[in-house]
């Protein structure tokens, strides 16, 4: 089990967060099941418990009675006890979901807009977010939450070429989306914010290490470590889309020559002149040669094909990788495929976008450890100010 409480300093708002994602993934779940779960004492979760409970969060329900004594309460989380929204930014458009506290989709609206500049970018957010939360109005709204294509703070790479937001170089973006939406606001990369997505909704419900390949305009990733997203030291790891993998290849916009999602992404697939079973066939040795780099790196469980591709070519891509080279994936005595398609539905990215937002609000200083360079938000609960 991954998630573990702590006795540190700062483990008031991580164990809330813990003991608050434990019900939503395991609920309707009693105090003492959760107290084994995340490893705190039943006095700290039932503290916890009560303060979720008096805001709103989650619900306590008497079990019907089986027998003798008092049957127990569990907890469940209250769907309706707040609202999130998820951006999703692409180099196509504009995506934007109504999210309840339990991860289901309202409403979700979206809005063409071939690589929009930040400002009708922001203009057309806070449009989209007027009019899905006026949708649920006296709802409780925590947070928005928008991600877009990464890396981000890189010079030569960021917001360069048709694969990420060109022209974005500079952008406050945490800034500009608190003030297009009035909202208390966060970034993350697609790729992450679609890993998450997956961990709470999809696949990664049963498991805790596995990496989520994000094919999308570009290709990116990310390894999910022990419930939680690996970052590297500024937060880009996973841009496996441009490890070069041809030499004196296709030249990329980041300047190197034989880019991976020169061959293997939505952008690619939309310079292939044919049709979507010639083109997996021509990109399958690559695809091939991808799930091996990232194998041996990461020894995962399992890897997740997820994105904005559709299902059908997922699936395709992933029979035509067969037979997979050798890797250190290649055991006899595992359990998952080497390779699954995602199953958080289409809108894992804003699912995990609207995720991060109302765990970024819930608890703040969680998220600052994991998150260099996001600012210091009020914590919602203990009566602080959202600094908006
Ligand atoms: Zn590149």
């Amino acid at each position: 089990m991954a998630l573990r409480g702590t006795n540190q300093e700062f483990g008031r708002p991580y164990n809330r967060r813990i003991v608050l994602e434990s019900i939503r993934r395991f609920g309707p779940i009693a105090r003492g099941d959760i107290a084994q779960h995340v490893g705190l004492t039943v006095q700290t979760v039932s503290t916890i418990v009560r303060e979720l409970e008096e805001q709103g969060y989650i619900l306590s329900v008497r079990e019907e009675p089986k027998g003798r004594g008092q049957p127990p309460t569990t907890l469940r989380i209250n769907p309706e006890g707040g609202y999130a929204v998820g951006i999703h930014l692409t180099p196509l458009g504009i995506d934007a979901a109504l999210i309840n506290l339990s991860g289901d989709v309202i409403e979700s609206i979206h809005r063409e807009a071939p690589s929009p500049t930040p400002d009708l970018a922001f203009e057309a957010i806070g449009a989209m977010v007027a009019d899905l939360t006026g949708r649920r109005a006296g709802g409780r709204l925590i947070g928005v939450g928008m991600a877009l294509p990464g890396p981000f703070g890189v010079e030569s790479m960021s917001f360069v070429g048709p694969t990420t937001m060109a022209g974005w170089k500079g952008v406050p973006l945490r800034e500009r989306l608190a003030a297009a939406t009035g909202l208390p606001a966060f970034f993350e990369t697609d790729m992450a914010a679609a890993a998450m997505g997956e961990r709470l909704y999809g696949l990664g419900l049963q498991r805790s290490d596995y990496y989520y390949l994000y094919f999308s305009v570009g290709l990116g990733g990310a390894m999910v470590h022990d419930g939680g997203v690996l970052r590297g030291a500024w937060g880009n790891a996973g841009e496996i889309g441009h490890i070069p993998v041809v030499p004196d290849g296709e030249p990329c916009p980041c300047g190197n020559r034989g880019c991976l999602e020169r061959y293997l992404s939505l952008e690619a697939r939309g310079r292939w002149n044919g049709s979507d079973a010639e083109w997996v066939a021509e990109v399958a040795p690559v695809f091939r040669n991808a799930i091996a780099v990232i194998e041996n790196l990461f020894d995962p469980e399992t890897i997740v094909l997820g994105g904005l591709a559709s299902p059908q070519l997922l699936e395709r891509l992933a029979e035509l990788a067969e037979p997979l080279h050798n890797s250190v994936s290649a055991r006899k005595d595992r359990a998952a495929p080497r390779i699954l398609v995602a199953q958080g539905g289409q809108h894992a990215v804003l699912r995990g976008a609207a995720a991060l937002a109302v765990s970024g609000v819930l608890s703040p200083r969680f998220g600052q450890i994991f998150t260099a360079k996001r600012q210091r938000e009020g914590d919602l609960l203990n009566g602080g100010d959202i600094a908006a």
